[in-house]
């Protein structure tokens, strides 16, 4: 495991140096199967293999869950060592934001919709500490969750817009046998916010087959899911919005594809989730 941003910097320049490629996974730990999917592809498609984890302050707005975000070093320290993961990158917050940090990445115009307008800053937080990671790793490749849609966009626009030249993979979103996206923050749901839970993959299929069977008007496939997520007592939707895969605008008939995305807060937990919809 290494701490210090210095040390990780100069050992990844030393093997880029021997022609080693670099595979980086950033992640915020409690290491789940969704993560473990990015390291295995990681592993596959590199010399060496660097999964950082950092949970990030710059990224979690003020009455967020930043204090009770789960942290489970150990447990992640065996994950990774199972899956052939070279160097675990675990920075303390100083060392990443020391004294006197005043800098930030702002992507704009994918950063102040979908996710965007419910926790303003968070996407400057992601960006700006991927970009870190980026210039402290330098790697070959970077693997990040199509679970994290909005994310991923953001990162590819920042990898193209500041010249990193990093390949960016994205992976399907992995999901427990029931259907519920996994995620770090599930751990926080009790027995029965989980049964509830289901009702986001739920509306989400439900949404695919109105595509398939011809349905393009977005209005109606979103008025659809609102009903159904309504149905759950425990469920209240933050946003469910049809949009345009790269720019993440809204749309409102769906030409071929198009991205749906939901945040829908189950008890106390946001849940996030999202599907491609393919109309013929
Ligand atoms: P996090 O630790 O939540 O910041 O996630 C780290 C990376 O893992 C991000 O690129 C996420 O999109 C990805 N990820 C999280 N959950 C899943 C999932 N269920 N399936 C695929 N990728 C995921």
């Amino acid at each position: 495991m290494i701490r210090s941003p210095k040390k990780m910097h100069e050992l990844c320049r030393a093997l880029s140096r021997r022609g080693l490629k670099i595979g980086l996974v950033p992640t915020m730990g409690a290491l789940h199967a969704g993560h473990l999917s990015l390291i295995r592809r990681a592993r596959a498609e590199n010399d060496r293999v660097v999964v950082s984890i950092f949970v990030n302050p710059m990224q979690f707005g003020r009455n967020e869950d930043l204090g009770r975000y789960p942290r489970t070093l150990r447990e992640d320290s065996v994950l990774c060592r199972r899956n052939g993961v070279d160097f675990i990158f675990f920075p303390g917050v100083g060392q990443m934001y020391p004294p006197g940090f005043a800098s930030c990445v702002q992507v704009e115009a994918l950063s102040n919709v979908l996710c965007g307008l419910s926790r303003p800053g968070h996407f400057r937080g992601v960006a700006t500490v991927v970009a870190k990671l980026f210039n402290i790793v330098r790697p070959d490749n970077a693997y990040f969750g199509q679970k994290d849609a909005q994310q991923a966009r953001i990162i590819k626009r920042m990898n193209d817009d500041l010249d990193f030249g990093i390949k960016i993979h994205v992976m399907p979103i992995v999901r427990e046998p029931d259907g519920l996206a996994m995620s770090s923050r599930n751990r926080y749901l009790t027995p029965e916010e989980r049964r509830d839970a289901l009702v986001l993959s739920q509306a989400l299929r439900a949404a695919a087959r109105m595509a398939e069977e011809g349905v393009a008007d977005t209005a109606r496939i979103i008025r659809r899911l609102k009903m159904i997520v309504g149905a759950k007592k425990r469920a209240h939707i933050d946003y469910i919005s049809i949009v345009d895969e790269e720019s993440l605008r809204p749309l409102s008939r769906i030409r071929g594809r198009a991205l749906l995305a939901m945040a829908v807060w189950v008890g106390k937990t946001r849940l996030i989730d999202n599907a491609v919809l393919r109309v013929k």
